[in-house]
């Protein structure tokens, strides 16, 4: 090494160090100190064997000390000044209580609350979703939400939820609560306050109070649809199906060995329950209620759910097996 290639490399090292002590982004400060301290190691080596060139590098290494303590507060800034810059993490999702705690309309809060029982006269189940055909109408679609037996027959009522803005409010149902009582009392019926809170876990003061979803909500509404196991359209049916063959095997062997033998079949758990596993049906926690196991795709759901599904259906909740008949 010359002493020429000495003096460009101290320059070299005074232009990065200019540059790096100016730049508030934290990936280029990092590149930059990386680039430095080898190019400053690489001079070390490389100038351990001139004598005539210890001067320079007295001098390169005075300025190495001073540059060290510099980039340690200049680190420190560029770091702090990233973290005050970054947006602040989503705040925790607040739950249904929190969210009757925040309203004002107290009517609102009579079928919120009906949400969080769990007496059979509460019970809310949801049974389907019908969309409406694209690009015609009011109408995304309209849900089949179900409730206790009143005098011999299931309560059943239809919910509508319209299209983006397309109503003053984004849901409509067909239960006497809503056509007496809400428009009376601004509010929503506890059907529609579980599909809300409960099935998409939009607990949103904003909403309950207008009523009306914004542009985000309907968007993450929509995706909770699509992806609902209980609305799962043929394709994913036929797919789950495919591969869970065998499990229906044992499950149609079982069944010739006698009714109660076939209905164990639905007792063996053969994916454990976890404390976020949601009942497709009722959308209530798992654990610590009585579930069954479809033999077929080997998904959970409440026994109490899965035998109001089957007075409509014949099928699994999750993957359309006809596995169930057997358990009926
Ligand atoms: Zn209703
Ligand atoms: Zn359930
Ligand atoms: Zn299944």
């Amino acid at each position: 090494m010359e002493r020429h290639d000495v003096e460009t490399l101290v320059s070299l090292v005074s232009r990065t160090q200019h540059e790096l002590l100016g730049t508030q982004d934290v990936t280029r400060f990092m590149a930059l100190k990386e680039e430095l301290l080898e190019t400053l190691e690489q001079a070390k080596t490389a100038l351990a064997h001139h004598e005539e060139l210890a001067n320079l590098w007295r001098g390169l290494e005075l300025n190495l000390t001073m540059f060290q303590s510099r980039i340690r507060s200049a680190e420190a800034d560029v770091i702090a000044a990233a973290a005050a810059a970054a947006p602040p993490p989503p705040p925790i999702p607040p739950t249904i209580s929190d969210l009757i705690d925040s309203l004002t309309n107290e009517a609102q809060k009579l079928p919120l609350r009906r949400l969080m029982m769990r007496h059979a006269e509460d019970q809310l189940y949801l049974a389907g979703y019908e969309a409406a055909s694209p690009g015609r109408g009011d109408v995304e679609g309209t849900f089949t939400v179900l409730g206790s037996v009143r005098k011999g027959t299931r309560e059943s009522y239809n919910v509508k939820w319209y299209r983006l803005n397309a109503k003053p409010t984004s849901f409509w149902c067909s239960c006497p609560d809503h056509k007496f009582n809400s428009a009376k009392k601004n509010m929503m019926c506890k059907h529609i306050c579980f599909l809300v809170a409960r099935v998409a876990r939009i607990l949103d003061t904003g909403f309950f109070e207008s009523k009306q979803f914004t542009a985000e909500q309907h968007a993450a509404f929509a995706a909770i649809v699509q992806n609902a196991a209980i609305f799962a359209d043929g394709s994913r049916e036929r797919e789950r199906l495919a591969t869970a063959a065998a499990g229906y095997a044992a499950a149609a062997a079982a069944a010739t060995a006698g009714l109660e033998a076939a209905r164990d079949t639905f007792r063996v758990c053969r994916k454990p329950v976890t404390a976020e596993d949601m009942c497709p049906i009722c959308y209530d926690v798992m654990e610590d209620t009585e579930c069954l196991n479809c033999p077929t795709c080997s998904n959970n759901v409440h026994r109490e759910c899965m035998e109001v599904w089957l007075e409509r259906n014949s099928t699994c909740v999750y993957c359309r097996s006809d596995v169930w008949r057997r358990w009926r």
